[in-house]
């Protein structure tokens, strides 16, 4: 029974950081020690759905999918009115024979609980588990992902559906691992604003301050005549004539952050309880969709993974160049390769043909699928599941090509992802478990990015561009990059960067002195720290906490709309002239050097400073400077930090590495739609065709190097 209390218990164990018993599977598997002795095959597989098959064809596409080299499938994720038809009534024996189908031709299965598509029966006869969204409208049934994550009743009964699977299927061959519900976030899908939504918000207040007082004066409810007397009177931040209280907004992310954690971590004990030698993970997407905590989602599960749809992106970038493409792919895969401190993660779903709901996404170039898969391994995956074997003939993804078209003919990456799992798995395990070493770090800050999603100080002002901005700049000079949140350790990495951090607790800031006065090298840009973790603004002159450090005060700062202002570079950042975007702190250094200033009308004002603090060095860009002038200046400074590529690559050319022991595995990635020349320092061989590469060597359109030193 789901009660106030036990909510409210839980509450409080998550905000302490409370742990799940690791599973027995964990200590098994994944273990680089010995990787041969792992008892987990590889995890090469697709994503199946035989609750939209006929039965007739389960045999033979278990046949044709053994033949094709998958070892695994994913499959139930969303076939709850299939499982449970009426209420209590449970139906699994199609499940079990499909299983058992799969396993005869030696593929293993991992399991979805089908919590992110409730049947019709359930919302008829319990509506109140309707997700309401950000305007306080009841979303409708008929999609997906439109359940309150709050709602005791969908509570329940997702655990009830998932603890008969677990119960079902705990001993059944071929059973190795769940995923507990599908994509929990996807920007505005991970919020709920209705009445269950708004009681747990104020337990989860409760948990947090204590004290309305509390509450009161770190939100400054003093304004506008928000005072609250009792719990019950603090509503959610739905529509309301006006902006809502900043502090409120940003807790009331951080809460659905936790509903959504903690209606996952239900099934994830049931899990552990019950299947303790079966591995759990959940999928999401990554930076820049997911828009909550994943850190405290994927806290106990045993591994990330990941869903990647290139095609989406180019979809929604509206015509973004491949090269640019390949970047904003790579922070996904950056950004969740590090939810679990850079363990590798697994690509739960990987586009395999012409994705597509209400459009279908570009046609993926010959080599691209493969190409595609090749850089989700070279940051850090450990195995890919595509998506999916088959093309549905119903329903809203009709348009979502898999490896069988609607026909059950081949489709056109049939071959080539073939080829890719072939190649994969003569790469091997000691590879696909390798870790990824990373000497700079960027910061992805959630607090900064709600907080500034609510007041963006600039109305084309948002966190997520400013990342990816950031992020593509540094991807430049090919240094591994960990995408971190703030306040991680950063003791580790050499440099780190951190756009428009504009929220920055005393922690984090305790973190970023101790970094730069250890030797590290930290770059920020304008608005920094004008916020404490209330959201109230600082009452020190900005940038607040950290000004001994950047060794600058903020004289002034100025949103910029129809106004021209230039950026000279001094000596030390020598090139063109610059341009400001949308944004312009005017710097005061007291001990810092000035690298760059502003032309009219700020003419001589600095823009980009640089301080000695420590061992290390803080730099502080003022400016929000253009795509050219920011991606050589930041690239200039990943060089001071003694980070520089070996190898002479053009544009469109991506290099990462993999590392287990002394053995590396160097991926050289050409993500242009031309062939591109490459200059080697050394001799390598390419563990893909054993031709041995020295000098200089060539990259055909979309092609992959995996080299070794020779
Ligand atoms: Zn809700």
């Amino acid at each position: 029974m789901y009660t106030r209390r036990t909510f409210l218990a839980n509450a409080t164990a998550l905000l302490a950081g409370s742990s799940v018993r690791p599973a027995v599977w964990s200590r098994l598997a994944l273990s680089n020690s010995d990787p041969a002795n792992s008892p987990m095959p590889l995890l090469l597989g697709v994503d199946y759905y035989p609750d939209q098959t006929p039965e007739s064809l389960w045999e033979e596409d278990a046949r044709l999918m053994a033949d094709f080299g998958i070892t695994n499938v994913r499959v139930g994720e969303f076939a709850w009115s299939l499982m449970e038809p009426s209420e209590g009534k449970f139906d699994f024996a199609w499940l079990r024979r499909a299983i058992e189908i799969l396993h005869k031709h030696g593929i293993v299965v991992i399991l979805g609980t089908p919590s992110a598509a409730p049947p019709p029966w359930l919302t008829a006869k319990y509506p109140e588990v309707l997700m309401v969204n950000d305007e306080g409208m009841p979303v409708s049934p008929g999609g997906r992902r439109f359940t309150c994550p709050t709602n005791k009743t969908y509570r329940r009964l997702s655990l009830q559906i998932a603890t008969e699977m677990a119960r079902t299927f705990v001993n059944t061959t071929g059973v190795i691992g769940w995923q507990i519900d599908n994509e929990f976030t996807l920007q505005r899908w991970g919020r709920c604003y209705c009445k269950f939504c708004r009681a747990g918000f104020q337990d989860w207040l409760r948990a947090k301050y204590g004290t309305l007082d509390t509450i009161n004066s770190t939100w400054g409810t003093a304004f506008w005549s928000q005072v609250y007397t009792e719990f019950t009177q603090i509503p959610v931040p739905l529509p309301s004539n006006g902006d809502a209280n900043p502090g409120l907004a940003l807790d009331y992310d951080r809460y659905q952050s936790f509903a959504n954690a903690s209606f996952l971590e239900e099934q994830l004990v049931m899990l552990r309880k019950t299947c303790p030698r079966h591995f759990v993970t959940t999928n999401n997407v990554g930076a820049p969709l997911d828009t909550i905590d994943l850190h405290e989602m994927y806290r106990n599960l045993d591994f990330v993974s990941h869903d990647n749809y290139p095609g989406f992106a180019q979809i929604y970038s509206q015509g973004m160049p491949p090269e640019a493409l390949s970047k904003l792919i790579a922070l996904g895969h950056d950004s969740m390769r590090s939810v679990k401190d850079g363990k590798p993660f697994l690509i739960m779903e990987e586009q395999s043909g012409k994705a597509g709901q209400r459009f279908f996404a570009p046609q993926p170039h010959k080599g691209q699928l493969r190409l595609w898969t090749y850089q989700a391994v070279a940051h850090g995956a450990m195995g890919v599941n595509y998506f999916r074997w088959d093309s549905a003939t119903f329903g809203a993804e009709e348009y979502w090509h898999g490896l069988l078209n609607h026909d059950r003919s081949k489709s056109i990456g049939f071959d080539e992802i073939r080829q890719t799992v072939k190649e994969l798995k003569t790469l091997g395990r000691e590879m696909l478990e390798a870790s990824y070493p990373a000497d700079v770090a960027l910061i992805f800050d959630l607090d900064s990015d709600w907080a500034l999603a609510v007041q963006p100080g600039q109305n084309k002002l948002t966190y997520r561009s400013q990342l990816i901005s950031w992020y593509g700049s540094i991807a430049d000079t090919h240094a591994g990059m960990d995408v971190i949140p703030a306040g991680a350790d950063l003791s580790r990495y050499k440099a780190v960067f951190a756009p428009v951090q504009y929220v920055v607790s005393e922690k984090e800031a305790s973190s970023i002195r101790r970094f730069v006065e250890g030797g590290g090298i930290f770059v920020t840009s304008f608005r920094l720290g004008v916020k404490d973790e209330s959201s109230q603004i600082v009452r020190t002159p900005l940038p607040g906490l950290l000004r001994d450090v950047m060794g600058v005060t903020v004289k002034d700062y100025v949103p910029i709309y129809s106004e021209k202002i230039g950026v000279k570079f001094s000596s030390q950042l020598a090139g063109p002239d610059g341009e400001c975007a949308l944004w312009a702190d005017l710097l005061q250094p007291s001990s810092a050097s000035v690298l760059a200033t502003y032309t009219e009308p700020y003419a001589g004002e600095p823009a980009i400073t640089i301080n000695s603090f420590g061992k290390g060095k803080a730099v502080y860009l003022g400016a929000d400077l253009d795509p050219a002038s920011l991606a050589r200046v930041l690239g200039a400074l990943v060089e001071t930090a003694g980070i520089k590529s070996s190898f002479g690559l053009p544009r469109g050319v991506e290099v990462s590495v993999r590392k287990s022991g002394e053995r590396q595995w160097i991926f050289v990635l050409n993500h242009a739609a031309a062939s591109r020349e490459i200059r080697l320092p050394g001799q390598f061989k390419d563990q893909l065709t054993g031709t041995m590469h020295a000098g200089s060597t060539t990259l055909d359109p979309y092609d992959v190097l995996v080299l070794q030193p020779a």
